[in-house]
């Protein structure tokens, strides 16, 4: 990205604390994933006159271990406030917030992400994380800027979350993704959000390029999709500064389907939000000690565990950045690493064939049809001279899509290694008499062997012994 634009991201994510059972008020379940739409609800979270809200104890733990985390510093005493606004997804017409103005104080302030990019160290500030609850869901059918009607689902309204706000420290959209990959693998460390939840963090995205006016996109819901709309998002305002069309603060929507960013609304000033203190709660004090007492409890997190990798494996700083980057790929790799004795051998094939395969199919890890025994028993195949390293990654390839144990892929597809010497010893006769051209050559070229070599293999579907296919036609060309 060019370096003279300036431009400015920051980004607010909301993070749903999906380890929690019950809402953040109520004690209706905030397991809504899959359920009937308007099942999950009681007369708290439905907002009906007379109901009051009584806090959750254990959201409150789980942020003071975000802001923990994240070295953000957390206010003595926590106070909600009601954000009033008119919209369909909130029940009561208000939701309960916390502010940072007229008395009010977030959970904590400040604090730091830090993370590599490209092998480089970026520090991202962090400006403030408050606890609040989540709005229902709007289900559109269509887009939301096509459908003719919008359906409501309360069973999200008053689910716990998490609002961590960042200064505008980003520069590019490779920033923008590698901090949310960073936190996420924080907050899976942590155990308060549980690994691959389809839109358990949702982000909004603030730039601004060159001094002109901010734009917020609203409501992304994965982080490719934020490097998307951000990437989309710089050309637009770029293309516009080069036109001399100023920008203008405005909310926009981040289109999935057609991958562009619409104007929703002409941004609107927290003057439009009326707040005032939640009378139905009081503040909650947080002490010294519990949050001493919390600290204590506190899981290993991503950067403990890339030194404790670095040191217990013997695997490269790089690796271990990467393999800790997702908390079920840092396990992944830990639970082979009980299995199997060479921890080198593993991240390699982790971060080279593993992550190409889950790239290729769009899986996440979570998802891996692979389980930690078959993989180390690939390994294994190939130490034992079972099948070549070759084959390996095309039946790990097969293994990530279908789920089959490589073992039974090898003996249903008869792809065990050939190191029949009889049998390489007929292939090795084809092959030179169908390439006279390249033995001459071979004869004084030793480059040229590999031609041969390839050959070979072609025919044997990469089965032959890579070993003594080698030495045959070595020994051949010298007449022996
Ligand atoms: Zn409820």
């Amino acid at each position: 990205m060019d370096e003279d634009l300036d431009i400015k991201i920051g980004l607010e994510v909301h993070v749903q604390l999906t380890a929690l059972k019950t809402k953040l008020f109520c004690k209706c379940s905030a397991n809504y994933r899959g359920m009937p739409p308007n099942t999950l609800t009681c007369p708290v979270c439905l907002g009906h006159p007379g109901a009051l809200p009584v806090l959750n104890k254990k959201a409150v733990e789980y942020a003071i271990m975000v802001a923990l985390a994240l070295n953000s510093s957390i206010s003595p005493q926590m106070l909600f406030f009601r954000k009033n606004y008119f919209y369909v997804d909130l029940p009561k017409n208000f939701q309960i917030s916390q502010y940072d103005k007229a008395g009010g104080v977030p959970l904590s302030v400040g604090g730091w992400v830090e993370f590599s990019v490209n092998g480089e160290k970026k520090r991202v500030r962090i400006r403030r994380i408050q606890l609040e609850e989540d709005p229902a869901r709007l289900v559109y059918p269509g887009t939301i800027t096509t459908a003719p009607y919008t359906l409501v689902d309360f069973n999200r309204a008053g689910v716990a979350l998490l609002e961590i706000v960042t200064e505008p420290d980003i520069k590019t959209p490779e920033e923008a993704y590698f901090f949310l990959q960073k936190l996420r693998s924080i907050l899976e460390h942590l155990g308060v959000s549980s690994e691959n939840m389809q839109g358990s963090m949702r982000c909004d995205a603030n730039i601004s390029i060159k001094g002109g006016a901010r734009v917020e996109i609203k409501n992304i819901s994965s982080f490719k999709d934020v490097y998307r709309a951000l990437q989309y998002e710089i050309i637009r305002q770029k293309q516009q500064l080069k036109h001399g069309i100023a920008t203008v603060q405005e909310t926009r929507h981040w289109d999935e389907d057609r991958q562009i960013t619409v104007s929703l609304r002409v941004k609107e000033t927290e003057s439009d939000y009326r707040y005032f203190p939640e009378p139905d709660l009081v503040p909650v004090r947080i002490s010294e000690e519990w949050i001493k007492k919390i600290a204590a409890q506190m899981p290993e997190l991503p950067d403990a565990r890339k030194e404790r990798f670095i040191s217990e494996y013997k695997i490269t700083e790089y690796d271990a950045t990467v393999l800790t980057s997702n908390k079920k790929l840092a396990d992944f790799f830990e639970e082979c690493c009980k299995l199997y004795p060479n921890p080198k051998k593993l991240a390699n094939w982790i971060m080279g064939d593993l992550l190409r395969n889950l790239n290729e199919t769009g899986l996440d890890v979570t998802q891996l049809a692979i389980t930690v025994e078959q993989f180390v028993d690939l390994l294994k195949m190939i130490d034992e001279g079972i099948i070549s390293a070759k084959i390996a990654k095309r039946i790990l390839r097969e293994a990530v899509r279908t789920g089959k144990p490589p073992r039974k892929i090898v003996e249903d597809e008869g792809l065990l290694k050939i190191d029949d010497e009889e049998f390489i010893a007929k292939i090795v006769d084809e092959v030179f008499r169908e390439f006279p051209k390249a033995v001459e050559d071979a004869k004084k070229d030793r480059r040229a062997v590999n031609f041969l070599v390839g050959q070979v293999m072609r025919k044997t579907r990469g089965r032959a012994d890579p070993n003594i296919t080698n030495k045959m036609i070595l020994s051949r060309l010298e007449g022996k």
